[in-house]
């Protein structure tokens, strides 16, 4: 396994589909969660440093940023997994940087620790250190390596933020949404993103958009991604036990579009999808 070298910049090479599901872990997947080159964990799962190991190359030791879209249970409550397998394996930790865990403001401190307070770091000492909390609000933008990451407001119930990562060296452009009512105007957000990662909790219905519960649909996915000019669009948080039924109905609308598989990678540069 490669140990992350403190000045080995960030590099977005690789987007790893570690969760894939909608609200519920299935027999196959874990919730919806995303790992970019092994470094940046974009959402928790239910259990993501667990899910993370289906990758023998990927451990949660790794990891020197955890961003959560918004803290729904299903996105933060595998912080308590990573945050514990970090102890556990503190000694295979080689960098002394605190991890950062950024988030919507609202949400993301209070998160953490409780997260803290459930998983008892105080009896782990200095194994278990505090994470660095960075609040975000919309339009707030971070620095992680060589990534660029700006941030954009979603519709859902609870404060939510979607990501653009930029990779300043290659160019390379990665947007994930999180979950959200479909909204036309994050095409702009979007726009010419090599890889475009949204949800599609509601699947072939289509909710209006003035009275959307915080979801959009596989078309409006779709619509979305079509709207952007993205490359390449992968759909996640819904049924995917129905990939090809959905893969077939989006791809009517927006051609590059792909349902993955838990555990598998998608290098958006050369658009390449390895299944694990
Ligand atoms: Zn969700
Ligand atoms: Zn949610």
């Amino acid at each position: 396994m490669d140990d992350w070298d403190d000045d080995e910049p960030i590099k977005l090479t690789t987007v790893t589909f570690v969760g894939t599901a909608s609200c519920t872990p299935t027999d196959d997947t874990d919730t919806a969660c995303f790992l970019i080159n092994g470094h940046v964990l974009v959402d928790c799962g239910w259990a993501a440093a667990l899910t993370m190991l289906s990758r023998p190359e990927y451990d949660a030791t790794m990891l020197t940023h955890v961003l959560l879209t918004h803290c729904h249970q299903d996105h933060y409550m595998g912080l308590a997994s990573v945050l514990f397998y970090r102890a556990m394996q503190s000694a295979r930790i080689e960098s002394d940087r605190p991890l950062i865990v950024a988030g919507p403001a609202e949400d993301v401190e209070r998160i953490v620790d409780l997260t803290l307070a459930f998983i008892m770091a105080e009896r782990l000492g200095e194994r278990c250190p505090r994470p660095e909390i960075l609040p975000l609000s919309a339009g707030d933008g971070l620095r992680a390596g060589e990534l660029d990451i700006q941030t954009a407001a979603t519709r859902h119930p609870v404060p939510s933020l979607a990501y653009r990562f930029l990779d300043m060296d290659t160019g390379v452009a990665v947007g994930i949404t999180g979950d959200t009512a479909y909204m036309p105007e994050l095409a702009r957000f979007f726009s010419g993103v090599d890889l475009l990662v949204t949800e599609g909790s509601t699947g072939l219905t289509d909710p209006p958009q003035e009275r959307a519960a915080g979801h959009q649909s596989i078309r409006q996915a779709a619509m979305l991604a079509k709207a952007a000019g993205a490359e390449t669009l992968t759909i996640v948080h819904t049924d995917m036990r129905r990939r090809e039924e959905f893969e077939r109905v989006a791809g009517e609308i927006f051609p590059g579009v792909h349902v993955p598989w838990p555990g598998e990678q998608c290098n958006p540069e050369d658009r390449s999808v390895e299944d694990y």
